[in-house]
């Protein structure tokens, strides 16, 4: 890290990008004095410093087509990832300065008595992947451009008597001149590391699981790279990096390839075995169909068990090349996913073109997609689209259980991430029960969501006409708190014009001389966003947010039959969402994640007034008092999401698809599902509630079959493990609920007065038919 208080922040040096060391700033110190003092004692003391300096190429050009406030934010980004990077990078982790040069453009500067050049020169190189890797990932996410960073080093000689000012200007020059030619890999000591990571080989692979979330059953692995441990290589980014900079990226693939093969110890039946594969391998001579056929074959598995995951955060640049590559893949059984979407180059149009098998949702895009509703709009366009071209979605990076509920929801076909299982060698065991999704709030499409139409987030629009002059729109904009105009005739929109994009194109060379008497027409969007008001927000949000990158926040145009009703801006759309997600939140269980009371009691209502016949099944937790007395709340809690996932897992096992779980509070759970499906559910959940509750104890309780504890009123005893009582009440048709709760209140007494694991269905008439009978005990 960079030390604290070392850093020194230095006013900008106007000084020309292609002569860093002249023009204003020349003359002008490049350190302020204090710490030119400090640098000269080091050099006094015969310790030489080191010079490292960063720079983004070409940034005055990304300036002028990005405007200011974008260039600034970049810079800003660049200062933190440097202090991020340089403190750990820098050989004795001291670093006595890092200072903005001009631009987009950084000096570091810190003692170095050991290394030489050739660990100099590894050092800038891993300096600029590290930030080229950063950086890009949020300009990327800005601009959908990436920006090329270069980075030199050079040394200031200790003891050579001169004037620190001249010797910090040569080393600048020289750091420049390094970073302006590439460095040379073979001075770099890395190289040798990285060749023998390829020859030996030293990569292994690790495998992570990819989840069915309908089935909750294994789909396929993903396999990683690693290098090996705490090397610089360890993580296969740095290696990718590496290998893109030496041009060293087909040979790296293969031998990845070919461990991921060889560690793999086969696929169960039908399971896929996931390759990463950098978009330049399909081009390459050694990448061919029959040598990969070997290598299969070799390992007991065919073109049907093999993905080809493609990223899209490299370019892809022919593309007619990149496609018939793929569809010569694809005659031949393999299965192409498109990995990393919603970072890179690929739009909705051109993953239509390629028609993926599936399309791998980046992590940025699904973690927190529980608390943020433009994630949610956004997955949720994805999963319509994967739909309609016959595709499926693959959510990655699923951290957490309330993600993993929010994606089940919203239909999501795969998952892949922490919460289902970490990457490892050999393949992870995943215990299905314990790591389970909800179905819940899917019945019936009983999803609580946003349904109100956009028209009542109108707002006015102010309209222009055609022919209006360039120059009136301008000062219509500057003048008025407003984004954007409409250009529309007789009532009918026909384009927008967003106050940024107009300065954008008059800020361009020759912009105002073009456009400023010109009609609005040659400034305009001619194909902005047109919804019609009645259209939900949800869709419409969904479908803005899917727009090109630097049309995503231009207002959205509501019209009423095709006559303009006004305009949306995406933060009313947004901020409307939030609301929403936020009364849903409401109905949820914070512990579970599962719908709460409101939910349940909906599902309830709506439940009772149709013909279908339904069953409920009420579960309840027995000795839950003593457990939590004895092992504390903290563990309690755990049992009750044992509980949960034990029975989300049961529905999704034995239920139907739409079968709902609702968390009343407590230990109180209920399930709703088919009279047919009730009782295969309830044994699923004894059996397997029976065989994982052993592990909430401790050996000795477990082995005992009971714990010490008193009881509701006070009075010492033994009482059994915990153990669950569930009591199924059917309804053939619609009924009353006041009649549904006394029942289910009765069948669960009777369920709880037999000791162990229950379940217990009401033989009486069932609600809307027939006389009573005694409820049953069947397990
Ligand atoms: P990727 O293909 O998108 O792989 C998923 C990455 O996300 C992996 O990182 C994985 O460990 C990580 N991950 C999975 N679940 C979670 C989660 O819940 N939270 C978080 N924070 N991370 C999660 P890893 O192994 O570091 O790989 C990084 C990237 O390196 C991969 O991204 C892939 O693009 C590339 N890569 C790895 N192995 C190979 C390979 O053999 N060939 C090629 N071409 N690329 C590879
Ligand atoms: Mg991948
Ligand atoms: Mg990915």
């Amino acid at each position: 890290m960079l030390q604290q208080g070392w850093i020194v922040k230095a006013g900008l040096e106007e000084v020309s990008e292609d002569a860093p060391l002249s023009g204003k700033g020349q003359g002008r110190p490049l350190v302020a004095k204090a710490q030119r003092r400090e640098l000269e004692a080091v050099l006094a003391g015969g310790t030489p410093l080191a010079l490292v300096m960063v720079r983004v190429a070409g940034f005055s050009l990304f300036e002028r087509l990005y405007g200011a406030t974008l260039a600034s934010r970049v810079v800003e980004e660049l200062e933190r990832v440097l202090q991020e990077e340089i403190g750990r990078l820098s050989p004795q982790g001291q670093v006595l300065i890092l200072e903005r040069l001009e631009g987009a453009s950084f000096m570091a500067l810190f003692p170095n008595g050991v290394h030489g050049l050739a660990d100099l020169f590894d050092m800038a190189l891993r300096l600029r992947l590290s930030v080229r890797n950063k950086l890009n990932h949020q300009v990327m996410k800005l601009t959908g451009q990436c920006l090329r960073i270069e980075a030199g080093c050079s040394f200031l000689p200790a003891d050579t008597g001169r004037n620190f000012e001249s010797l910090l200007h040569f080393a600048l020059d020289d750091a420049h001149q390094a970073a302006r030619g590439s460095l040379d890999p073979s001075k770099l000591g890395l190289m040798h590391q990285f060749r023998q990571i390829l020859e030996v080989p030293l990569l292994a692979s690790v495998y992570q699981p990819i989840l069915d979330l309908r089935r909750g059953e294994i789909l396929g692995w993903e396999a990683l790279a690693r290098g090996p441990e705490d090397s610089y290589f360890s993580s296969p980014q740095m290696l990718f990096d590496f290998a893109e900079e030496v041009g060293n990226i087909f040979t790296l693939e293969r031998v990845c390839r070919e461990q991921a093969l060889a560690g793999l110890g086969g696929v169960g039946q039908g399971q896929k075995l996931f390759l990463n594969i950098h978009p330049q391998t399909l081009g390459d001579p050694s990448f061919r169909p029959g040598q990969t056929l070997n290598l299969l074959e070799r390992y007991g598995l065919s073109p049907h068990n093999v993905v080809f995951e493609i990223t899209e955060r490299h370019p892809i640049k022919d593309f007619t090349l990149f496609h018939r590559t793929l569809e010569h893949y694809r005659s031949q059984g393999y299965l192409v996913a498109i990995d990393d979407v919603g970072t890179g180059y690929s739009g909705l149009s051109s993953l239509a073109k390629v028609r993926p098998d599936f399309i791998k949702v980046d992590m940025s895009l699904i973690r927190g997609i529980d608390t943020n509703p433009v994630q949610r709009a956004l997955l949720e366009t994805m999963v319509t689209f994967a739909n309609k071209i016959g595709c499926a979605i693959v959510a990655e990076g699923i951290e957490t259980q309330t993600e993993l509920t929010s994606i089940v929801a919203m239909g999501v076909h795969y998952g892949q991430g922490f919460h289902l299982a970490k990457p490892q060698a050999p393949k992870p065991q995943i215990c299905l029960p314990v790591s389970l999704l909800s179905p819940g709030q899917r019945r019936g499409g009983q999803e609580l969501t946003c349904s109100m139409p956009v028209r009542e987030l109108v707002e006015p629009a102010l309209q222009v006409l055609p022919e209006t002059p360039t120059k009136n729109v301008k000062r219509i904009l500057d003048s008025q708190p407003i984004g954007g105009v409409v250009v529309a005739q007789d009532d009918r929109p026909l384009g927008l014009v967003m106050s940024h994009s107009l300065d954008r194109l008059l800020g361009a060379y020759y912009g105002t001389s073009l456009y400023w008497e010109r009609n609005v027409t040659r400034v305009m969007d001619p194909v902005p966003l047109i919804v019609e008001g009645s259209l939900p927000v949800e869709q419409v949000a969904g479908t803005a947010m899917s727009r090109e990158r630097f049309k995503i926040y231009d207002h959205i145009i509501v019209t009423d039959n095709g006559r303009l009703m006004g305009i949306v801006s995406v933060q009313k759309m947004l901020d409307a969402l939030a609301r929403v997600q936020v009364e849903m939140a409401r109905g949820m269980s914070p512990l579970t994640g599962l719908p709460g009371n409101v939910a349940l009691e909906q599902e309830i209502e709506r439940l009772c007034r149709q013909e279908s016949p339904v069953s409920l099944i009420y579960a309840d937790l027995d000795n839950f008092k003593v457990y939590n007395d004895s092992y504390g709340f903290e563990s309690g809690d755990q049992i009750i999401l044992l509980m949960a996932r034990v029975m989300s897992w049961a529905l999704r096992r034995h239920g139907e698809p739409d079968d709902f779980l609702g968390h009343l509070g407590g230990d109180d759970m209920v399930a709703i599902t088919t009279p047919e499906r009730a009782e295969r559910v309830c044994q699923a959940v004894v059996r397997c509630f029976k065989r994982l509750v052993g592990a909430c104890y401790t050996s000795e309780d477990r082995r005992n079959g009971f714990v010490m504890g008193k009881d509701r009123a006070g009075r010492p005893g033994r009482f059994p493990l915990v153990s669950v009582s569930l009591a199924i009440v059917d309804s053939l048709g619609p009924c009353q609920i006041g009649d549904i709760s006394k029942r289910a209140a009765e069948v669960k007494r009777w369920a709880k007065s037999i000791p162990g694991n229950v379940y217990v269905r009401d033989r009486r008439s069932p609600l809307a038919g027939d006389e009573a009978m005694a409820p049953e005990q069947v397990a």
